[in-house]
């Protein structure tokens, strides 16, 4: 059914309008004053709403076998999610073990996605080893639409790759054009700091941060970035955490490394005192790279304001508390994750924009714009013009509310934000014209959400 969005006002990531949004088959047709709906359209008054181009998280983790569990989304909770909070894209880092064969395990994570998620939705490809039948495998993902991939130096033995296959990975995706996320934590550093906490007897989750200290994130970034230099490959920080870390960013994007920088939602909010905390409530904030001493925040927000971190995503990761007492007597056996899919936007505008002081355009860009135009989405994604997928969010400013798990639609009996006041949330969300969200309930429907192919962009 086509669609009228009535006087609203539209942001994008450069420019401001008051205007109306006409949208037949998926697209937005027409932007302009006092467009007329014939007869059996359907109209959204968007009167003192905000309407802003759908969000795009990233970086998702849904089906995802992880410390011998499953995190635990299924595409359908995940997405409804996702769109509840604004996501209207989101791309999932597909994440085989280095035993799996990386073709099979991609045609697996698609699978699970195909028909069951409500949004769209594309994947990383993780590289998590390199033997002689990687290049042609990975040469035919990326002939499927994959245009990015994703390494760990983190997780040895399980994800992470050695410098040796990492130079491989960077190599081939220069040859490709494709662009290379990387998850940065100096692996061989945290295995030995994780040895000598737990042998002093060290096994709360208090002790998860120490494991991984920002130095060791540091020395993981500027690793990947003289690597990115060595091969001309163009890569990509996943959830940069501290300013130790973003300094060592800044400097390889200042001498010229094609090199762009994320930071995730919860790094924003939370810090280390709330792993801190006893028992479970302490384990429910546990993920890698830990959350950080509270100064960090002021760098990553000033990061944010300024454009030094491009983009804002969650790295969504839901373990239930079951999962999370895994890690009782170890903190190294504490499923790793923060869910966050549903509430990154609201978050995101509350703390940032109306408290933050950050720019209305410079949060959409972060928050959408960015991510598409970084992994070959834009401008089908990530904008509000003529042409562009009709994912639309209209947001409103006045709501007023409180996280809470017991609402939440991701599969998760806890919120890492529990308790945390929210102003402003969606009020109208469509996916390609059809409203499948309004004022926080799911009404649309389940499976419609496409996998989005994507072009490398980077030769
Ligand atoms: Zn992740």
């Amino acid at each position: 059914m086509p669609l009228l969005i009535r006087n609203g006002d539209i942001i994008t990531s450069g420019s401001r309008t008051q205007a109306d949004i006409w949208i037949e088959d998926e697209t937005i047709t027409r932007i302009g004053r006092d467009l007329v709906a014939p007869p059996g359209a359907e109209v959204i008054d968007a009167t003192g709403k905000y309407v802003f181009p759908g969000f795009l998280d990233p970086h998702v983790h849904i089906y995802l076998p992880f410390m011998s569990t499953f995190a635990k989304d299924t595409h359908e909770t995940a997405s409804i999610a996702a769109l509840v909070g604004g996501t209207t894209t989101y791309i999932e880092m597909c994440c085989p073990s280095r035993l799996d064969d990386p073709l099979e395990a991609y045609q697996l994570w698609r699978s699970k996605a195909e028909g069951q998620s409500a949004c769209d939705y594309t994947f990383h490809m993780s590289v998590t080893q390199f033997g002689d039948k990687t290049e042609g495998q990975l040469r035919e993902i990326v002939a499927d639409g994959i245009s990015s991939f994703k390494i760990f130096l983190a997780y040895k033995n399980f994800f992470g790759v050695d410098d040796g296959e990492m130079v491989r990975t960077l190599q081939l995706a220069r040859k490709l054009g494709v662009i290379v996320t990387a998850h940065c934590e100096n692996a061989d550093l945290v295995a030995s700091l994780q040895a000598s906490l737990l042998a002093a007897g060290h096994t709360g989750p208090e002790w998860h941060e120490p494991s991984r200290p920002e130095s060791v994130e540091a020395e993981g970034t500027n690793h990947f970035a003289t690597f990115l230099e060595a091969t001309g490959a163009a890569g990509y920080v996943v959830h940069l955490s501290c300013r130790a870390a973003l300094e060592r960013a800044l400097a390889a994007k200042a001498r010229g490394v094609r090199l762009w920088v994320e930071s995730v939602i919860p790094h924003f909010i939370l810090d280390k005192t709330h792993a801190e905390r006893p028992g479970v409530e302490g384990m429910k904030h546990v993920m890698s790279p830990p959350l950080r001493e509270r100064s960090n925040q002021k760098a990553l927000w000033d990061g944010l304001r300024t454009g030094a971190i491009d983009t804002v995503g969650t790295d969504h990761c839901p373990f239930d508390v079951a999962q999370k007492w895994m890690g009782k007597d170890a903190f190294t056996q504490i499923p790793n994750g923060i869910p966050g899919i549903e509430e990154r936007v609201n978050l995101l505008y509350t703390y940032g924009v109306r408290k933050g002081g950050l720019d209305l355009h410079r949060f959409v860009d972060a928050a959408s714009t960015q991510a598409a135009k970084l992994f070959g989405l834009f401008p089908r994604k990530g904008t509000i013009a003529v042409g562009a997928d009709a994912d639309i969010v209209v947001y409103d400013p006045a709501f007023r509310g409180v996280i809470a798990a017991s609402a939440q639609h991701t599969n998760c009996d806890y919120s890492g934000f529990e308790g945390m006041p929210i102003e402003g949330r969606p009020s109208v969300v469509t996916v390609r014209g059809k409203v499948q969200v309004r004022d926080g309930a799911f009404v649309g429907e389940r499976g419609r959400g496409k996998f989005l192919k994507r072009e490398p962009g980077y030769l």
